[in-house]
């Protein structure tokens, strides 16, 4: 006899550090700068909010984009993925 077991896994969506810093951008608890904070430039399409976690804390830099990609590559070079 088999008891079947009905059980639903819950799909938990774990949410993206990039949702709760635009959600806090929308709520206006985190100002987002004009001025890349990599290299100083304004770009037109706005500043974009990079995650980087050398410590334990996440931080949060507002970069253009092109700092950004490089930011990213070079995090993702310190972490070995490649
Ligand atoms: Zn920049």
């Amino acid at each position: 006899m088999w008891a079947v077991m009905g059980r639903i896994s819950k799909v938990v969506g774990k949410r993206h550090a990039r949702d709760g810093i635009n959600n806090a951008i929308k709520a206006g608890q985190v100002k987002r700068p004009v001025w890349c904070q990599q290299c100083h430039t304004k770009p037109q399409a706005g500043t974009e909010a990079h995650h980087s976690k050398h410590d334990r804390a996440l931080r949060v830099r507002f970069l253009c984009k092109p700092c950004h990609v490089k930011a990213d590559k070079a995090h993702r070079r310190g972490k070995g993925i490649k």
